[in-house]
């Protein structure tokens, strides 16, 4: 691999020319036809599908970023189905590849695999067919610390190379390589032996969530010289995405979830997603007291009592799992009507990723995510040791704070995909109820902040993120309270504006780590001395449904001015929505 070879240029290949692989008239095209209906039962390609298939069968690198549901796996089981020799499949988790074995078979496809839980008799037979001159299997897959760690593999996939019979290389979740991407996996980051040892392959590298960079860094790391890069829309239109805040005084996020489930979302499936282990063991238990029938599932349940979770839920015998992110991987539940997050995810990509899971038979369905200040900070000094860690929950946090921006564009700007304002149709909170906000100047707040952490870090002191909170509302300790500025605004307004000092950088996080737990604190952030400059001035979007008249006249007290930017009536959900969900009013939103 060379790796002073320009990365990013991608291929030399326009639109009119890429246009040609959607057709249908290549050599291989009747057989795809006609294995897509016999072998895979499929009537037709979903989008881009093809495209990838041709491009792929024309021995062309290519990277597909298609969203998680809609199909990526074809792409290299078709044309493998369709090729001499076989194909090789390299998937980060035993339990990817033990669902597509396991549905390969019922097609009839012939698949093997290699893996740390493979015997050793197993092993020692996939690896003799590897080289066989008729080779059993169209597809053989991979746990990448076996292409890694395996030299015996390597070496028989050499002679299968030599012999033309290694058709093609998928590398699927191929983010995985970037320590840029959201999860990143260091045996993936070795994977540039596959072009090295195979430069003639044709590699397909799939993913559902990789920003453009995340995609030159796999390629520079994969030594793909110039692949070509099909990215599918992240618009799920039939999904309707709503923000709810926790309120950390009371927090009622557990009856108003109960609520849904026994009322809007009566006899339909879903999933609540929350933070940890714990959570979900205590949230499934207060729900089944609100008398809903759910299952808790988390990573540390012994295989047998996840699978059989997984199967009710499966057949809807249990109506709702309360999970951790550790239940998704191989979910393929067509009719999920909701999928409500307790706690806000880690990223954007895995917010989207995990709420996409929802409406998977494009029927509408809605993804709520309940975003409370105190989760945060637990999320954050969990990805403490997160390269972008803290970077990646502030997008996420950007999201949920957010009054003013359609979700689906702040998704799409994540994405760098290009945002039509069409593209929503009124299908997320802000768009069905906007327009409903105020913008605040909050430099004399910053400011008072601002001194309280300062003040602390004289007195050699770390703050923790309810300290500040309590210290500026003027509950902290009594010799502090002469010295600083404390506020009567209320506890959630206190919240947003330390949430907004944080993601606008005038705030920012500081760790200390134990054996047992990670402690968060706030310090100043790069922005915070721009604070002494007289005329700089900081300003936020508050809702304006939940904040009385007082508070904004608290609000704007000492300000210089409060733009009032809209106060036009919510506008009314279109007619084609079936429920238009009720605007929340039991929790303050802002
Ligand atoms: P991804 O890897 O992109 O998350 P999968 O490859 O696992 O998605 O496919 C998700 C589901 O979509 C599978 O049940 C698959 O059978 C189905 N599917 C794939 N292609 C088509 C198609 N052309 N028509 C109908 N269903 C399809
Ligand atoms: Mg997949
Ligand atoms: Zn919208």
């Amino acid at each position: 691999c060379d790796s002073t070879q320009p990365s990013g240029s991608g291929p030399a290949m326009t639109k009119q020319e890429l246009l040609r692989y959607e057709k249908d008239d290549f050599p291989w095209s009747t057989e795809l036809k006609q294995s897509l209906k016999d072998v895979f039962q499929l009537s037709k390609f979903r989008p881009l599908q093809l495209k990838a298939i041709n491009l792929s069968m024309s021995g062309k690198d290519l990277f597909l970023v298609m969203p998680t549901g809609r199909g990526k796996s074809l792409c290299y089981q078709l044309p493998a189905v369709c090729s001499e020799g076989f194909t090789l499949v390299v998937t980060p988790l035993v339990s990817l590849i033990e669902d597509q074995l396991m549905y390969l078979k019922s097609i009839d496809v012939e698949a093997v695999s290699l893996n740390a839980s493979s015997s050793k008799e197993h092993a020692k037979m996939v690896l003799a067919e590897i080289t066989d001159t008729k080779v059993p299997f169209k597809l053989l897959y991979v746990t990448p610390e076996k292409i890694v760690k395996s030299k015996l593999l390597m070496s028989r996939l050499e002679k299968a190379y030599s012999a033309g019979r290694l058709s093609r290389i998928a590398v699927d979740e191929v983010h995985c390589c970037s320590q840029w991407g959201h999860d990143f996996k260091p045996d993936y980051k070795l994977l540039e032996i596959l072009k090295r040892q195979f430069p003639k392959v044709p590699l397909l590298g799939l993913t559902a969530t990789a920003t453009s960079s995340v995609l030159k860094d796999c390629q520079k790391i994969l030594c793909v010289p110039e692949p070509i890069t099909l990215t599918a829309s992240f618009n799920r239109t039939n999904l309707y995405y709503e923000v709810r805040f926790k309120d950390s005084n009371s927090d009622d996020s557990i009856s108003d979830i109960s609520a849904l489930i026994k009322e809007r979302y009566k006899d339909q499936s879903g999933i609540v997603y929350v933070f940890s282990q714990k959570d979900a063991e205590t949230v499934s238990a207060d729900l089944q007291k609100n008398g809903v029938k759910v299952s808790p599932y988390h990573a540390n349940m012994n295989p047998e009592d996840k699978s059989q979770v997984h199967r009710k839920w499966a057949t809807n015998k249990i109506q709702v799992v309360v999970a951790t992110v550790a239940f998704g991987m191989g979910i393929d539940k067509a009719d999920v009507r909701f999928v409500i997050h307790h706690t806000i995810s880690k990223s954007i990509e895995n917010y989207y990723q995990e709420s996409g899971r929802a409406g998977r038979d494009d029927k509408p369905a809605d993804c709520i995510v309940y975003f409370g200040f105190n989760d945060i900070f637990r999320i954050s000094a969990m990805v403490a040791m997160e390269k972008v860690g803290q970077q990646k929950l502030l997008t996420m946090v950007d999201y949920c704070q957010n009054v003013d921006r359609c979700r689906r564009s702040v998704i799409a700007v994540h994405f760098e995909e290009a945002w039509d304002d069409g593209g929503c149709n009124k299908m997320c909170d802000v768009c069905r109820h906007g327009n409903d906000y105020i913008t605040v100047d909050i430099t004399q707040h910053a400011k008072d902040v601002v001194q309280i952490v300062e003040l602390a870090g004289s007195l050699d002191e770390k703050l923790t993120p309810l300290k500040v909170t309590e210290a500026w509302m003027g509950k902290g300790p009594a010799k502090r309270r002469k010295m600083i500025q404390t506020t009567t605004l209320s506890r959630l307004e206190v919240e947003a504006i330390i949430t907004s000092l944080l993601l606008q950088g005038y705030l920012g996080e500081d760790f200390s780590f134990t054996p047992y737990t990670t402690y968060f604190y706030l310090k100043l952030g790069g922005k915070a001395p721009l604070l002494k400059n007289q005329a700089h001035s900081i300003t936020m979007k508050m809702r304006r449904t939940g904040l009385d008249a007082n508070t904004e006249d608290q609000l704007a007290a000492g300000v210089k001015e409060v733009v009032v930017t809209s106060q036009s009536p919510p506008p009314v959900a279109p007619d084609n929505s079936s429920t238009p969900p009720p605007r929340h009013n039991k929790l303050i939103k802002m």
